[in-house]
């Protein structure tokens, strides 16, 4: 990779994302409040293909971008990316942000919102040394998480830790934590809840209740739907 600029960034690009197996109220929210508390020019939803680290979902990659398409309609703060719907194959965060990095050029911030729970696992990532040479990480941390203090997060921590004005001042290269409140709502609460027959109706947006009512989506567990 090119030597990153020194100069202050032109643009703030944030991405958040997830499997979104349904979108919820608690993504929304964070992907909001991490957009307006720093400031990002541009934060960006992005639905995983079939997510490399994690059991690929029922629910088919179309209709879970097509649930967070319709989540967005009235929201022009969040935007959908569906780059990684169009790759083939197993996706790896660290081949999403080349491919970003490479569109955007290096004058361009570009910041990777996590949970901390994600961040611990990082070590388990394709290439995951890489990922802070192209990305600034954003780690949201939880109530009850503790930071390592020896190990190797604990030393990219150490090298990398920096603050909010970092993700305006460079392209890339610093890790932020932030502390922010997390609605009690999961996508793993969601489906359960209509296999087993009850209402999920107030912890996600309307018309995503009513695309899974339609294509009559998490009825059972087990089922493959769509
Ligand atoms: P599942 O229950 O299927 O694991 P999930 O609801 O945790 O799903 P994901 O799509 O796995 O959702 O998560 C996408 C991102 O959203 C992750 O970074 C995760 O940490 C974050 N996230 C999940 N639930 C919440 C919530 N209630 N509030 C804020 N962020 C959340």
């Amino acid at each position: 990779m090119s030597t990153p600029s020194l100069e202050p960034v032109r643009k703030t690009i944030a991405l958040f994302g997830g499997t979104f197996n349904p979108v919820h109220f608690g993504h929304l929210r964070m992907a909001l409040e991490l957009k307006e508390v720093l400031g990002f020019d541009e934060m960006r939803l992005l639905p995983s293909h079939q997510p490399a680290h994690r059991v690929e979902p029922g629910v088919t990659a179309r209709a879970r971008s097509e649930m967070l398409a319709l989540a967005l309609e009235r929201c022009p703060e969040l935007q959908l990316d569906e780059r990684e719907l169009q790759r083939e194959g197993p996706t790896y965060t660290v081949d999403t942000l080349e491919t970003l990095r490479a569109e955007l050029g290096d004058e361009v911030s570009i910041s990777f919102c996590m949970g901390l729970d994600s961040l611990l696992g990082l070590p388990g990532w394709h290439r995951w040394e890489q990922l802070i040479e192209l990305a600034h990480l954003v780690v949201v941390t939880r109530p009850g998480w503790q930071l390592p203090l020896q190990g190797e997060v604990a030393d990219l921590l150490s090298a990398h830790r920096g603050e909010a004005e970092d993700l305006k001042r460079s392209a890339a290269g610093r890790i932020l934590l932030r502390e922010q409140t997390l609605l009690p709502i999961s996508a793993t609460g969601i489906r359960s809840l209509i296999a087993s027959g009850r209402s999920p109706q107030y912890l996600l947006p309307e018309r995503v209740l009513d695309y899974i009512q339609t294509h009559q989506l998490y009825k059972s567990e087990n089922q493959e739907n769509l």
